[in-house]
């Protein structure tokens, strides 16, 4: 946990371009966006990922989802629409083991993007 990157960006030790914060949840933009707009939201408490949510996790999981949609009404893309990916271990594709949410817009997503 100590090395994350992700628990380093919350705690400011790597800039980050920051869209969306509060206590419990940061957003800020993908570096290396895969789509016009491509940001990440996580929990600011580490989560490894989402085989590791606890019972006590849900209530934030839920309002992670209501920062999702409330950072797509600001992006203009809520009529449009857009995707949300969550790569989940090794096989899923998780590169950075601190849970975070894909927010992909801006574009027509093709089939796999992330
Ligand atoms: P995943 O493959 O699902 O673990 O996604 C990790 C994402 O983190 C990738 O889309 C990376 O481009 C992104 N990423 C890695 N380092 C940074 C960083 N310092 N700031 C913003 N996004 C990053
Ligand atoms: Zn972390």
């Amino acid at each position: 946990m100590n090395n994350c990157l992700f628990c380093k960006i919350v705690k400011g030790e790597i800039p980050s371009e920051k869209v969306y914060e509060d206590e419990e949840i940061l957003a800020f933009k993908d570096i290396n966006p895969a789509a016009p707009i491509h940001i990440l939201v996580i929990p600011k408490k580490h989560i490894e990922s989402l085989a590791y949510i606890e019972k006590e996790d849900e209530t934030l999981i839920g309002k992670i989802y209501g920062v999702i949609n409330q950072i797509a009404k600001e992006q203009g893309i809520k009529e449009k629409g857009y995707r949300v990916i969550v790569n989940c271990g090794e096989d899923g594709g998780q590169e950075v083991m601190h849970l975070h949410f894909h927010l992909l817009a801006g574009t027509k997503l093709g089939e796999k993007i992330v």
